[in-house]
């Protein structure tokens, strides 16, 4: 079968002739029809990142998935041919107490591996087999978008991770802040852009940043959500005094992650997505004002990565509302389908203004005869 391969940590990406995979007894083979492009496909491609799964010399790349059941087993039940899927991408290390429980997204001794990322094959190939406990099965009518799950599930964790952190100050745990919070979304990529669309569905006031002005798809979007847009390319002063409930980084930017903590308001909870470069050089803050705001304002600082399964069924819930409040809007997300064959092109180069580049593994079905 073809599948998009990499050699990690050689640079550089390929399509290849692979064996298709076997199915154990247990199993289920699904058709892959969308994949998404993300950061981390990008520094697998550049070297930066990534595991060959342990014998092999190879790994198949993709993490943000969409398929078709092809074939299951008759002791399986709950899943029949046909079948929308989204596979989830972490696989726990069998040892750890937060593994056990089936939360691998907590994984404490780090022996996990990730499809298409560490240590098992991904997505971006024609076919996989996987276990059901993994599968999510998605409804049809959410076929154009629910290639989205993924990230939308890393960024369902992130939220509920911080509003866990925000209801601390309730007299009663469990239930949200009172009054309308307010939420700032750092960067409009996918990551970002999801996070906007979740903090609105929860009643968020949602103040959204990157170094664009309001005419980017982006801008657009968020104003369709009733989100507003602000041009942050000068530094964070634009935001002027208002102090945040809730800041959702996704930038992976180590300076503005430092400016971010100063936007808090009291009580604020700042939770980190990107995955910065351990890299780079050194920064100067001011540690001590920086702390000292934290103590006296019952500041808390978290980072978020991965999710387990709820995630992604929560991440499905939320599709639909969103789907039904803004109609079609979700769909704005995705800025570009390309197909298989332009993987390289689709990984390693940003489209000015894009958002989510999409993989179309299985050919789309074309009604009328194509012109190329
Ligand atoms: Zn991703
Ligand atoms: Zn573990």
């Amino acid at each position: 079968m073809r599948a998009v391969v990499v050699h990690p940590p050689a640079v550089g990406v390929e399509l290849a002739d692979v064996p298709l995979p076997t199915r154990s007894v247990g199993e289920i083979r699904v058709r892959v029809l969308e994949c998404g492009v993300c950061g981390t496909d990008h520094d697998i491609v550049g070297g930066k990142y990534g595991r060959a799964p342990e014998g092999a010399s190879y790994l198949i790349l993709g993490h943000e998935n969409l398929g078709v059941v092809l074939e299951g087993d008759p002791a399986v039940v709950g899943f029949s041919p046909g079948d929308l899927v989204v596979a989830t991408v972490r696989r726990g290390c069998g040892r750890c107490r937060f593994c056990f429980a089936n939360r691998s997204d907590f994984c404490e001794s780090g022996g996990y591996t990730e499809r298409g990322i560490v240590g098992a094959h991904g997505f971006m190939a024609e076919q996989y087999t996987d276990v059901p406990e993994y599968l999510v099965r998605v409804d049809p009518a959410l076929r154009d978008v629910a290639v989205l799950l993924e990230p939308l599930s890393v960024v369902e964790k992130a939220i509920f991770q911080g509003q866990r952190v925000l209801n601390r100050k309730e007299p009663t745990p469990g239930h949200p802040p009172t009054g309308s919070p307010s939420a700032l979304v750092a960067g409009t990529g996918a990551i970002g852009m999801l996070a906007a669309f979740v903090l609105r569905v929860r009643g968020y006031e949602v103040v959204a940043i990157d170094r664009h002005d309001d005419t980017t798809p982006a801008g657009r979007l968020l104003k369709r959500i009733g989100a507003t847009h602000v041009n942050a390319a000068a530094g964070l002063a634009v935001l002027g005094e208002q102090g945040f409930d809730l800041v959702i980084e996704a930038t992976g930017s180590v300076s503005l992650d430092f400016g971010l903590a100063n936007v808090l308001g009291p009580n604020g909870v700042l939770v980190l997505t990107g995955i910065p470069d351990a890299s780079v050089p050194p920064t100067t803050v001011a540690a001590g004002a920086l702390w000292r705001e934290v103590v006296l304002g019952n500041r808390a600082i978290v980072g978020s990565v991965n999710a387990n399964r709820t995630y992604f069924e929560s991440g499905l819930r939320d599709m639909t509302v969103f789907q039904e409040k803004w109609p079609g809007a979700l769909a704005g997300v995705i800025s570009l389908r390309r197909p298989l064959a332009e993987v390289a092109d689709a990984v390693l180069e940003h489209v000015g203004g894009s958002i989510k580049t999409v993989l179309e593994v299985t050919p789309p079905r074309t009604s009328a005869p194509s012109a190329g």
